[in-house]
């Protein structure tokens, strides 16, 4: 098979859809590899590692599309790229289609087959393609949030470890899940006091079991909350109630309970935000105060460490780009009932049910 992978063109997305590695893989496998010149440069991969690689290197994204079975990215296929996809040509890539009309119209107006990356499932009932992510997101919460806690920033000037005979920051993060999980596991290792709050007691017993006491769970509710925000430096709000928008969990009016210059990060902002104040940042413009709190609320943190991110999600995507690769979508889909859950688009038809019912669009 041709394995196509264009240059990602979505402002400040500097990920590529295929690694050096997996581009070795499936050379390997017998496939060809085409990368758009340029393609992993802001992923720190030129393109003599991709041609080290076994991999072809056209100019245009133009030539990528016209050439390839499948298409590989990170980003849903921006406008132009829409109009470059083909009937019988398979597209694995991030969709998010239920919020976006538009470009579910076009996929379906192409006849390509669309397998999106968030809609994959593994055996546990997770999503594997979209872990790697809320990894990153997460490790990076506690360290965004301390740079916004400095006095430069805005902040309060509280340091994450404090020193000998000064405390740490507290630190309350909202959902214990994989963003909360990993978001703990970097402020604990910062030196700061760790609480974290979910609706789930499994979830809580499994991290007071791993963190073996050097963090505090607490059940997640109204009352629990408001006593808590008070005394903390940092909030980082890591909820997900799937396929719903983002709960709001902290008012307006409760950021006067908190010290001045303390710090809302709200990771679940790609969701709709869980403070109801948060709205979306960029890394150009990361952060902005609202009642003497700052707020960091960037929609794509993984995107401020490209590199990281690019491998984390190629080792994840790699084993499903293979078998799509190898068997054809229809027998990969039918041997893994996990990869044909990420099917979304097929033929002008919509195959997910959760995205037909959000656009009112037949399944
Ligand atoms: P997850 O499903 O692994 O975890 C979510 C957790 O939230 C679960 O444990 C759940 O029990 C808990 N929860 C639900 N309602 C709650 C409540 N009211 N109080 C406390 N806990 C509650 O999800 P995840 O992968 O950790 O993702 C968390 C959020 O981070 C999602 O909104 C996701 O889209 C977002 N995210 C954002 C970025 C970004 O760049 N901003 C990147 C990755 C993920």
């Amino acid at each position: 098979m041709k394995i196509g992978c264009p240059k990602e063109i979505k402002p400040q997305e500097f990920r590529v859809g295929i690694t050096p590695n997996a581009a070795t893989e499936a050379v390997a496998h017998g496939h060809e590899v085409l990368i758009e010149t340029g393609a992993g440069t802001g992923a720190g991969f030129d393109d003599a590692a991709y041609l080290a690689a076994g991999a072809t290197i056209l100019q245009t994204a133009a030539e990528i599309f016209a050439a390839a079975d499948m298409i590989v990215k990170v980003k849903e296929p921006q406008p132009g790229e829409r109009k470059m996809l083909r009937e019988g040509q398979l597209l694995f890539t991030y969709l998010h289609l239920a919020p976006d009309p538009e470009q579910t119209r076009d996929l379906l107006a192409s006849g390509c087959t669309a397998i999106a990356y968030e809609t994959v499932t593994d055996a546990r009932g997770g999503l594997p393609l979209l872990a790697p992510m809320s990894e990153v997101a997460g490790r990076l919460a506690p360290q965004s949030g301390s740079w916004a806690l400095q006095k430069a920033n805005g902040g309060s000037g509280v340091l994450m470890g404090g020193v000998p005979g000064v405390r740490p920051a507290n630190v309350a993060i909202i959902g214990g899940g994989v963003v909360g999980t990993a978001a703990a596991r970097v402020a604990v290792g910062m030196g700061a006091n760790v609480t974290v709050l979910d609706r789930s007691i499994p979830r809580l017993s499994y991290l007071d079991d791993v963190f073996m006491g050097r963090l505090t769970t607490q059940y997640s509710d109204a009352a629990a909350l408001e006593e808590l925000i008070a005394r903390m430096d940092m909030v980082i709000g890591a909820v997900l109630i799937p396929g719903a928008a983002a709960p709001q969990l902290i008012r307006r009016d409760q950021l006067a309970l908190m010290q001045p210059g303390s710090v809302l990060v709200d990771v679940a902002i790609d969701q709709g935000g869980c403070f109801e104040t948060s709205k979306a940042t960029t890394h150009a413009d990361p952060i902005y105060e609202v009642d003497g709190i700052i707020h960091y609320c960037v929609a794509n943190m993984p995107g401020a460490v490209a590199r990281t991110s690019t491998i984390a999600l190629g080792n994840a995507t790699m084993p499903f780009m293979l078998a799509l690769a190898d068997k054809g979508w229809k027998q990969a889909c039918l041997d893994d009932p996990n990869l044909l859950n990420g099917l979304n688009v097929h033929a002008g038809q919509l195959t997910y049910a959760a995205v037909g019912k959000a656009l009112g669009i037949d399944v």
